[in-house]
């Protein structure tokens, strides 16, 4: 960390005990640092325990892991995939590896996650223009719970697989169950800004076990069974290291303590914003059923009741050395989507012109909450 960094409050930096490091050590004494070795197993079954679901495969990324999850799902080129728009790029990026085109759909705002209805009209209206969608990708956005019971009703009826990209949502419940596992292939990601860090790193999980068999072999250059290197498919590199694996061990052994953490900082933030005019601490409450890790905190600016906006309210943060961040721009007003097909988009618009992400590491004090609250204040 640079000095000048010494009092920066960052939006989710990574938070390492002491746990990780009996695993990296062990690796590095064991002399396992490649990709095989026990941590990576450990790994997965630590992933498997925490989610519920048989089959966990460790990858070096949540964007490997949801690439090979479209694979898994058959996506090939020309084909379309169902995905929100009101997401991070690497959710979408990877159908476009694969010579896909995503099709965009709405939020509604008691989730921000995928509209249900929206998503029903961008099915009726692809099968109109004479091709059926290959695949749902399903997003939990900041760890909130998508309309599971709805999206799923319907991706069953048109019988399109789901992957779900749970990124945002290790240890985010509904009705009980853990995110991730709801899907034909969920995906976490274990990258720096998430609830858990391996540095770097991803996983894939499923409950079919021939589908996680056809992962580890894509995911390891595709390698025919031969004693020497025989290929007859495309492969990839990427299995995660042993080491990288020990931090995830490590981490893993914090999750719980990780998300009820984040849910503290989410309530102290909604008690000490209470009452600001045009000032929401978002999303509250939850849906029936739902249990969200909140990974971040996020707000929402009412125009019509505050002069603050989103980017005046970073600004002055970052006057104090805080970190805040716009939500995510939706993907149909990027640049790089700009002629995928969307179905309606106001809604994730919206919540875009309205909304900030406050500080949201577990390692912020009670002092620090204090010092973001203050500012947040000053601002409006
Ligand atoms: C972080 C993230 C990813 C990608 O994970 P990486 O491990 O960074 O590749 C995918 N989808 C969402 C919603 C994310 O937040």
């Amino acid at each position: 960390m640079r000095s000048q960094d010494h009092d920066r409050l960052f939006l989710s930096p990574p938070h390492l005990g002491r746990h990780e490091l009996n695993y990296v050590h062990k690796a590095i004494e064991d002399n396992w640092v490649a990709p095989a070795g026990p941590n990576i197993a450990g790994f997965e079954a630590d992933i498997c325990q925490a989610t519920g679901v048989a089959h966990c495969v460790a990858l070096t990324s949540g964007t490997a892991a949801i690439h090979l999850g479209l694979i898994l799902l058959g996506v090939e080129p020309g084909d379309e995939v169902l995905c929100p728009s009101f997401t991070f790029v690497a959710t979408a990026n990877p159908i476009r590896y694969l010579g896909a085109t995503p099709v965009f759909v709405d939020s509604e705002a008691d989730t921000w996650n995928m509209c249900p209805h929206r998503l029903r009209e961008a099915i009726t209206d692809r099968i109109s223009r004479g091709k059926k969608p290959k695949a749902l990708l399903l997003v939990h956005l900041y760890g909130m719970p998508a309309r599971l019971p709805e999206l799923l009703a319907i991706a069953a009826e048109y019988n399109l697989p789901v992957l779900e990209d749970a990124a945002e949502a290790l240890g985010s419940r509904f009705n009980g169950q853990p995110l991730g596992s709801f899907g034909t292939v969920g995906v976490f990601s274990f990258n720096g800004n998430k609830i858990l860090t391996t540095s770097g790193g991803g996983a894939l999980v499923t409950n079919d076990a021939a589908l996680a068999q056809r992962a580890r072999f894509l995911a390891t250059q595709a390698k025919d069974e031969a004693p020497h290197y025989q290929h007859s498919e495309v492969g990839y590199n990427y299995r995660l290291s042993n080491i990288l694996a020990g931090i995830g061990r490590g981490q893993m052994e914090l999750l719980d303590e990780r998300v009820k953490r984040r849910r503290e900082i989410f309530a102290w933030y909604q008690e000490h914003l209470a009452n600001l005019p045009g000032l929401t601490v978002a999303l509250d409450p939850e849906l029936l059923g739902s249990r969200a890790n909140r990974w971040l905190t996020t707000l929402l600016l009412d125009p019509a009741a505050t002069a603050a906006t989103p980017e005046t309210l970073r600004q002055h943060l970052e006057t104090r050395n805080i970190e805040s961040r716009p939500l995510w721009k939706p993907l149909h007003l990027q640049p790089l989507f700009a002629t995928a097909p969307m179905y309606g988009g106001e809604i994730c618009a919206d919540l875009f012109a309205r909304g900030l992400c406050l500080p949201s590491g577990t390692a912020l004090t009670e002092a620090d909450l204090h010092r973001v609250a203050e500012a947040v204040r000053e601002a409006l």
